[in-house]
């Protein structure tokens, strides 16, 4: 019997309806896929049933490590690591597609390292990743809403994102305090061109600094008044940063990089 350790956010996954939405979200056969954090194995199983062409995955409890590959052989490549410590545009030049129930205390951080790493070309070709709930709810929110914020900037960049359920905390063992939600994420294939993506999230920082004040001050700070942008961008200083949508928030990045460069 393993025991789950907390600080590396052990929530295994039991129901078995659950593990089959997540294998049927996208076709594998014959691909490469890559799990994140495989814990005993239990979605492994099933994303080995699908018969993909090769799997690897990424475990950074020792333990667990040795019980995978006692239960898995040579079926999957165990890479003994802590995923944000991997530079995955080294590791997988092929278009792989991604799995994993992330531990919930790093996942905002796991998918904002992939986003702010992404080369020209992508890596992946579909991440589908379960969340808390709370935290997806932040991803795929709209603009004028409350959850709206630097998580959906940064994710939406160049991202398409969709939810494909909820999920209760019986389907895990042993049950996590929160609801989780199963988001899909697709390449986009055309999307602002910002050249240091450190750019979106510095601008984006400053603008949620104090999201219930106006911008005026942000845009102060960060483009000294300059009036030649706010027209281009239509943008009303006496809203909130809440009130900006994406494309403006990515246009507003490009535009500070120019005035720079
Ligand atoms: N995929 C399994 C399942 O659904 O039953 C386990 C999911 S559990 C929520 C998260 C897994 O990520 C655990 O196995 C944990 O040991 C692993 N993990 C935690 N932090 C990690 C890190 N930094 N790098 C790689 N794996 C990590």
């Amino acid at each position: 019997m393993i025991k789950a350790k907390k600080s590396l956010g052990q929530n295994f996954l039991i129901d078995k309806n659950i593990l089959e939405k997540i294998i049927n979200t996208t076709f594998i056969k014959d691909k490469m896929v890559l799990e994140i954090g495989p814990g005993t194995g239990n979605l492994t199983s099933y994303i080995l049933k699908k018969n993909p062409k090769k799997v690897f995955v990424i475990e950074k409890d020792n333990q667990l490590a040795i019980n995978l590959n006692n239960k898995f052989k040579n079926q999957i490549t165990i890479i003994n690591e802590d995923v944000l410590k991997i530079d995955e545009t080294s590791f997988f030049k092929d278009n792989v597609t991604v799995f994993g129930n992330l531990p919930y205390n790093i996942s905002t951080e796991i998918l904002s390292k992939w986003i702010i790493n992404l080369k020209d070309v992508f890596w992946f070709d579909c991440l589908v990743l379960m969340f808390q709930k709370e935290v997806a709810d932040r991803i795929i929110a709209k603009f004028n809403t409350a959850n709206y914020g630097r998580l959906s900037i940064i994710c939406n960049w160049k991202l398409n994102i969709k939810k494909i359920c909820d999920i209760k905390p019986s389907a895990f063992s042993p049950k996590p305090k929160v609801d989780s939600s199963l988001l899909i994420f697709y390449p986009k294939k055309k999307f602002i061109n910002i050249k240091d993506p450190k750019n979106l999230e510095k601008i984006t920082r400053i603008f949620f600094n104090q999201r219930r004040k106006m911008l005026k001050k942000p845009f102060n700070q960060l483009f000294n008044g300059n009036h030649r942008v706010l027209d281009k961008l239509k943008i009303d200083l006496t809203l909130r940063p809440q009130n900006i949508n994406l494309e403006t928030y990515y246009k507003l990045a490009s535009e500070y990089e120019n005035l720079r460069s």
